[in-house]
């Protein structure tokens, strides 16, 4: 039986070390992950900082195939963080990558290194309106459309910026 293959959103957020490089590179990273194809990728957004003065992020989301677990493809998330010598310096201050695994299939995930979806995609603009480029049409695994989340949150800070990939 050949191993079933998933569809994966993952949210690139970067705002230090030339944030651009930081994003687009690992866009390209992301397709070189074992057991992983980047199938596309949105904009790059541009979005002002939650939480203390910080410089602007640059946003953007990837949909990728896998035949990785959540844990596994977190896994590999967590190392391509580490291998852009991320500096964790406090909650919601500024980061050189930052990972998140939005969703995943239609699968709901409650472990302790793992919530899927995201806690946090329902309200970040950052996330919603690139989501939204990829999959449009999609239904979160509780149900509730992405446009009826959209329609709940502003685009203030967020503006889209030339193609990720060149
Ligand atoms: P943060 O630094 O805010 O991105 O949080 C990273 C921590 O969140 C890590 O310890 C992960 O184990 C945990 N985490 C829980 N759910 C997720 C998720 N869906 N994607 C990425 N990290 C997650």
């Amino acid at each position: 039986m050949s191993t079933p293959v998933h569809r994966a959103y993952i949210g690139l957020g970067s705002n230090l070390e030339n944030p651009r490089n930081q994003v687009t590179t690992a866009l390209d990273e992301l397709n070189q992950l074992p057991h992983c194809r980047l199938v596309v990728a949105s904009k790059l957004y541009q979005s002002e900082p939650l939480g203390p003065l910080q410089p602007d992020f640059i946003n953007a989301v990837a949909a990728l195939e896998t035949t990785l677990s959540p844990l596994e493809l977190l896994d590999q998330l967590q190392e391509l963080e580490q291998r852009h010598q991320r500096v964790r310096h406090e909650h919601w201050g500024p980061r050189t990558l930052d990972l998140d695994l939005l969703l995943y299939g239609d699968r709901r995930v409650d472990h302790p290194r793992l919530q899927v979806p995201h806690p946090e995609l329902t309200k970040r603009n950052f996330v919603l309106y690139p989501l939204a480029e990829l999959a449009p049409e999609l239904t979160l695994p509780t149900g509730i459309a992405l446009a009826a989340l959209l329609a709940q949150v502003s685009p203030d800070g967020l503006r889209p910026l030339a193609s990720s990939i060149s």
